[in-house]
């Protein structure tokens, strides 16, 4: 079978594996049918000091598949059944694990295509319990979008920032895979969406997905169009991903008492805040890191319901590593899907 694994750091090579045994007791097979790319893999592919991992790795964070088999006492799959894969290998019977709060296992043993072999094969056996079924009407190219990106945002917005119909939210990087799902998630709630994108065209489409007011971060500072857009209160939420060149004005966007919740820093990992403006304006920031499994249950019933992810286009597996380019970049709209 194809796997796709780094050998080294920034080198990528197509092997053949032998496929996986028959999956043991309490496994499911899965047929991997599209991946969807990630900073992540990015990361992965760049290689990063202190991460413990040995080549060659299989890639792929993201994904959804078939179930190909399944093994003994799994009775809620069958043969065929579409399903989406949480992303880490977690215990399942920590503390965090038992209260549903799966991303902050204690016992995790890895983000699978990062510390260890990933989704980005013909087929991999994996825990039943870490399987999650593909509710109907939900295509597998739509679904590869849940266990991160579409559980990443649910999990950041409802669950970590408590937004609530009616608040302004700014969201950053309007154009990326998370930026354009917190636009779709957020207006859905009938919150006031503002964004920051960097081209004009990318302001258009953002706008056509639903933002309120789109602002070229290239042409203008954005913390000065958020206050004059609010009325010089700032917004209730800022959704921060870019880090170091985004965070301080992030803050100064935010109304006193406002939450900033970030799962990234795609810009650079350290930045300094000023303390008196933090606690002076009451500010709360949260940091977000992955979701829960019931997370992605909620993003794939909104697909059911009709919310559509942002796909800027498909790609074969050969070439993986053009997307990552892109991604890196930032010459995406949406995600980018990688077709088996
Ligand atoms: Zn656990």
């Amino acid at each position: 079978m194809r796997a796709l694994a780094l050998v080294a750091d920034r080198k990528l090579e197509l092997r053949d594996l032998p496929p996986p045994p028959a999956p043991a007791a309490g496994e499911v097979q899965v047929r991997v049918k599209a991946l969807a790319l990630n900073h992540i893999d990015v990361w992965g592919y760049r290689g990063m000091e202190f991460v413990r991992r040995q080549f060659p790795l299989v890639v792929g964070a993201e994904a959804a598949g078939e179930v190909a088999a399944f093994g003994d006492g799994v009775t809620e799959f069958a043969v065929g059944d579409p399903v989406v894969m949480y992303g880490a290998l977690t215990c399942g019977h920590c503390r965090a694990c038992r209260e549903g709060r799966d991303n902050l296992c204690e016992n995790a043993q890895g983000i699978l295509g990062f510390h260890v072999d990933g989704f980005a094969r013909d087929l991999l056996n994996l825990p039943a319990r870490l399987a999650i079924r593909v509710p109907a009407g939900v295509s597998l190219r739509d679904a590869a979008c849940a266990p991160i990106t579409y559980s990443t945002v649910e999990h950041m917005l409802f669950d970590n920032a408590k937004l609530q119909p009616g608040e302004t939210i700014l969201v950053q990087a309007g154009g990326s895979g998370i930026g354009t799902a917190a636009i779709q998630m957020a207006k859905a709630i009938g919150c006031i969406v503002i964004t920051t994108v960097g081209d004009d065209a990318k302001a258009a489409r953002a706008r056509a997905l639903g933002a309120d007011h789109a602002i070229n971060y290239r042409t203008d500072r954005f913390e000065s169009a958020v206050r004059k857009l609010t009325g010089k209160k700032g917004v209730d939420v800022v959704f921060e991903h870019v880090g170091a060149d985004t965070f301080n004005g992030s803050l100064l966007s935010l109304k006193r008492g406002g939450r900033l919740v970030t799962c990234g820093s795609t810009s650079g990992p350290s930045t300094t805040i000023n303390l008196m403006q933090l606690f002076q304006q009451q500010y709360r920031i949260i940091g977000s890191f992955g979701a829960s499994i019931r997370n992605i249950h909620e993003a794939l019933a909104k697909m059911a319901s009709g919310l559509r992810p942002v796909i800027d286009s498909e790609i074969a597996l050969a070439d993986f590593e053009q997307g990552l380019s892109r991604l890196a970049d930032r010459q995406v709209f949406g995600k980018i899907l990688v077709h088996f």
